[in-house]
């Protein structure tokens, strides 16, 4: 979908106005690329002595080629390990890290912290100030210019060894569209480093709902891309558009509306017969029907909430079920929310209520179903898709432009992140809801 402004101010005399009128000029974002390094340039480490993963993830970046970055250069990223700040005085070690620094950060440049979760910890006062780094990071990432963008990545003692999945992701151009966001990253987890990083998930089986367009057409072809066989599901009045979707990627085309009776048992049999199982369960599809509360009727109501929500709840369950379920050992399931579900929206009293119930969901099922399964949500801001191409003019303009870098999302963007949750190396990341908005003004 077009975004005519983000086009007008990439010529000369456009930007030459923007500038000069002071309004803001979208960086084009960089977007990953098969066989890009993981960090485009130099990366800047620092952070006070005692800390806990400075030295696993110095290493870490080695072993990627990942050049570090001396005084002085323009680094492509700032890594900050801050896990021993273990008061508020030293709170201080932040402010002359990346003050030195901010302003040299490259175009697309990544600014990260790595931190402990403060739900974790007893001493009050380190927790008191692990808990500031959120409003750092948040902060930073607000201030952050030409397309750079910033992530807090808390650790779990014991979970130093299972970064690589994480720092590849936030590092890399696959998390351009992800900023002032928190990832929590877990001690109990199954993780597997891939065979080949280009192709983590080489021999599993994907299902996608709703791919014949938008958003589910480039999970179903990102997810293809990194190795997976992928079965792309749609409404039977899709079956064209989804047919070419799986042609195009190699994928196999089920026409089902999610909905109808019996609709979680004929996928299960259909996982079953034709692919032994799934591995990857990706819960895309969706709808909105806008109505202010007082305007909504019933069918209004129902249809969003039975698409968006209970339907996902009746395939969760059945896929789960049984002695021998459907979703294999170690399997990803992956809803999509969205920041209306987080911050609520004028007109989507339903589809918040629905995408905020995904959040419940994957929140309390995470903790429970074990056998190394994950089960974590994106939550998209304002995507350049056919559903917000249909947004009255003013109010998607807004939506495009009230973000850190000034312009929507790319479904592609929503993509790596799900192709992220999905890596067998992303097992330590469980229970977590990633805002993929380019850091929305709306919501935490
Ligand atoms: P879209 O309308 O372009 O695509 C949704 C797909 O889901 C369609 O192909 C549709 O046929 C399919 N679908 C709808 N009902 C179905 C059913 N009963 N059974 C099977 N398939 C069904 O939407 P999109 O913009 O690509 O959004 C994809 C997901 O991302 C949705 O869950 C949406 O709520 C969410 N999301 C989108 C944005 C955005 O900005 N585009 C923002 C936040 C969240």
């Amino acid at each position: 979908m077009a975004d005519r402004y983000q086009k007008f101010t990439a010529s000369a005399p456009g930007g030459f106005l923007a500038k000069r009128l002071g309004l803001p000029r979208p960086e084009p974002l960089r977007r990953h690329k098969p066989g890009d390094q993981v960090a485009a340039g130099p990366v800047a480490l620092g952070g006070p002595d005692g800390g806990r993963l400075g030295k696993p993830v110095r290493e870490l970046l080695e072993s990627l080629g990942a050049e570090i970055a001396g005084e002085g250069g323009r680094p492509h990223a700032l890594v900050f390990d801050a896990t021993g700040i273990t008061s508020s005085d030293k709170l201080v070690e932040l402010h002359s890290f990346f003050h030195a620094r901010i302003r040299s950060l490259a175009p697309c440049g990544r600014l990260v912290v790595l931190g402990t979760p403060p739900e974790l910890i007893t001493d009050v006062r380190e927790a008191v100030a692990q808990r500031a780094l959120e409003g750092f990071v948040r902060s930073a990432g607000k201030e952050l210019r030409r397309g750079a963008t910033a992530h807090l990545l808390l650790v779990e003692p014991g979970a130093e060894g299972s970064l690589e999945s994480v720092l590849r992701f936030a590092l890399s151009a696959r998390s351009a569209y992800v900023s002032g966001q928190v990832l929590r990253i877990g001690a109990g987890g199954t993780v597997t480093a891939p065979a080949d990083w280009e192709r983590p998930l080489d021999g599993k089986t994907a299902l996608v709902t709703g791919a014949s367009r938008g958003i589910g057409a480039v999970v179903a072809e990102t997810l293809a891309r990194d190795g997976a066989q992928v079965v792309c599901l749609d409404i039977p009045a899709q079956a064209a558009e989804l047919k070419a979707v799986a042609d195009r990627i190699g994928g196999t085309a089920l026409e089902l509306d999610i909905t109808e009776a019996a609709a979680d048992s004929r996928l299960a049999g259909h996982l079953s017969a034709h692919h032994g199982g799934v591995d990857i369960v990706v819960h895309n599809a969706g709808i909105t029907r806008d109505k202010t509360l007082g305007r909504m009727d019933a069918a209004r109501w129902e249809s969003v909430i039975n698409v968006n929500l209970a339907a996902v709840e009746r395939i969760n369950a059945r896929l789960l079920d049984g002695d021998a379920p459907v979703l294999r050992d170690g399997g990803r399931i992956i809803c999509t929310s969205s920041i209306s579900g987080i911050a609520g929206n004028v007109g989507q009293t339903n589809y918040a209520a629905s995408k905020a119930g995904l959040i419940g969901l994957v929140q309390a099922q995470a903790p429970l179903v074990g056998r190394g399964i994950t089960v974590n949500a994106i939550a998209p801001g304002f995507i350049e898709t056919q559903m917000t191409a249909a947004v009255p003019l003013f109010i998607r303009e807004a939506g495009r432009r009230m973000n850190s870098v000034n312009q929507g999302g790319q479904p592609v963007d929503v993509a790596e992140a799900v192709a992220f949750f999905a890596s067998p190396g992303s097992g330590a990341v469980n229970g977590q809801v990633l805002r993929v908005c380019g850091q929305a003004l709306l919501g935490a």
